[in-house]
């Protein structure tokens, strides 16, 4: 019998001033940067967490925590990798991932494109698995204003 489970995983982190954005480790050019004790890229850390969640495991915060020095400026692909480590270890295959991006500004509809080839290489995973949508915050609240960014992912998993 097919074994298929829902995880879902969420991510917010504070903007100061920079020049690039971190998502998917594709660098977006912006005057604001993700504020991070890693490398703040918030789109593999949601990543990471819906996979943790669809394995019924802790969040991401239980295995890396942020006040640690080991994890100190840390590629964010290591949380993916450790995600995908465990789920497969455990027999099970991704089906799809879908990753909601929340930032007011800038625009992210040129850059999806690219999110979308950079997920699809890390995971190994066909793009049409994989769904990047971007909305802004309507100018309302801390993501409106320009304060912060969140993002949201959900994915399925497979046992055959
Ligand atoms: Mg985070």
């Amino acid at each position: 019998m097919t074994d298929i489970r829902t995880g879902f995983g969420y991510d917010i982190h504070r903007l100061v001033e920079g020049e690039y954005l971190l998502l998917s480790r594709i660098r977006i050019p912006s005057d604001k940067m993700i504020d991070a004790h890693s490398d703040g890229d918030i789109v593999l850390h949601a990543l990471a967490q819906a996979i943790f969640s669809a394995l019924g495991l802790d969040d991401i915060g239980t295995y890396f925590p942020d006040t640690t020095k080991e994890t100190t400026g840390m590629a964010s692909i290591l949380l993916v990798q450790r995600a995908l480590g465990e789920m497969e270890e455990r027999d099970y295959r991704l089906s799809n991932v879908s990753i909601a991006i929340q930032l007011q500004r800038p625009k992210l509809a040129e850059f999806k494109p690219k999110i979308k080839e950079s997920l699809s290489h890390i995971l190994a995973l066909a793009e049409d698995r994989i769904a990047v949508h971007a909305n802004t915050g309507e100018e309302l609240g801390p993501i409106g204003e320009g304060k912060a960014i969140a993002c949201y992912c959900v994915t399925t998993i497979v046992k055959d």
